[in-house]
């Protein structure tokens, strides 16, 4: 048993996100869209569900959100399209499965699921991810369901101030859920559109299992938000994990450490982490994260900025 009861953290992305660059109205919206998708986490929690059933159901409601970088409302490839990347892993077993770069699909987390459970395998890419949700009876829709006018307006924004990569709009809207669930078993799940203006069919850290996620039941879950290209140099995820179980550093220190490490390379995010004591932490090296917790003792959180 968790000594807390059950817990859950989510993100809607870290970045240079201030308070007088938003007005109250927007930071109201984002709030509540954070709280929709916490509040789908704790209800298959305070109903006992697993730590995974949590994290799939808090980001089927962030994917279907078009305030977030993931599902509808992803950013655009260089060449127009939103290409979609996912993961989710359970601590219990260590059982993972990840896409990417998937058009059609409209929940990529729910892919995600499927490669785990119903494939023999742990990773899926573009054509044959799509070809295995098909035969899997997994939602498609068409491409034009992920696009939105704002990521549009990004995607030409980046063309025409030829900017650099991690500049456009200055934040990563990735989302991202970790859960402990009452039996004390953990969770982890990301899922992203990537960066504005990818191209080469560029992969980030999201659905790269132990960097941009990772859930060990012996340590901890951790999802990813931030410059992905650093976060899988650095393998945050299960570094954060490791320094846990192997060090036995508690969850903030570990996050500290390894946030602090991607910083040292010159990369900016942040990450989620939940312990299986119950524990739940937000570590992050920009102005701001969407973010939000909760758990089974009344806790409910939602917040933007660093300093609140
Ligand atoms: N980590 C994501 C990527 O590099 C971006 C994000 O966090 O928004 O694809």
């Amino acid at each position: 048993m968790s000594d807390k009861g059950w817990s859950i953290a989510i993100h809607g992305g870290a970045g240079t996100m201030a308070p007088d660059r938003m007005t109250e109205a927007e930071q109201a919206e984002y709030k509540a869209a954070l709280q929709a998708a916490l509040d789908a986490g704790k209800a298959v929690l305070a109903g006992g569900g697993s730590a995974l059933d949590a994290v799939e159901a808090t980001i089927v409601i962030l994917e279907d959100d078009p305030h977030f970088n993931a599902g509808r409302g992803a950013v655009f490839t260089y060449s127009g399209v939103n290409e979609l990347d996912a993961s989710i892993m359970d601590g219990r077993d260590r059982s993972a499965g990840a896409i990417t770069g998937v058009t059609h699909v409209k929940n990529p987390v729910k892919l995600a699921r499927a490669v785990m459970e119903d494939s023999p395998h742990v990773f899926l890419s573009r054509e044959g991810a799509e070809e295995f949700a098909r035969e899997q009876g997994i939602e498609i829709v068409d491409p034009d369901w992920f696009a939105t006018p704002h990521r549009w307006r990004q995607l030409e924004e980046l063309k025409a101030k030829k900017l650099g990569w991690f500049d456009v709009d200055l934040k990563y809207g990735t989302v991202g859920a970790v859960a402990v669930d009452g039996e004390g078993h953990v969770a982890a799940a990301t899922s992203t559109g990537g960066l504005t203006g990818k191209r080469w069919g560029r992969i980030g850290d999201s659905p790269v299992i132990g960097a941009g996620n990772y859930a060990d039941d012996r340590a901890c879950a951790v999802s990813a938000t931030g410059a992905g290209e650093y976060f899988i140099r650095v393998g945050v995820a299960r570094e954060i994990c490791a320094r846990m179980r192997l060090l036995g550093e508690d969850a903030q220190i570990a996050a500290d450490a390894v946030i602090a490490e991607v910083g040292d390379l010159g990369g900016d995010g942040g990450v989620i982490v939940a312990a299986p004591d119950g524990g739940t932490v937000f570590s992050f090296n920009t102005p701001g994260m969407y973010r939000g917790r909760a758990n089974a003792s009344g806790l409910n959180e939602v917040a933007i900025f660093a300093k609140e």
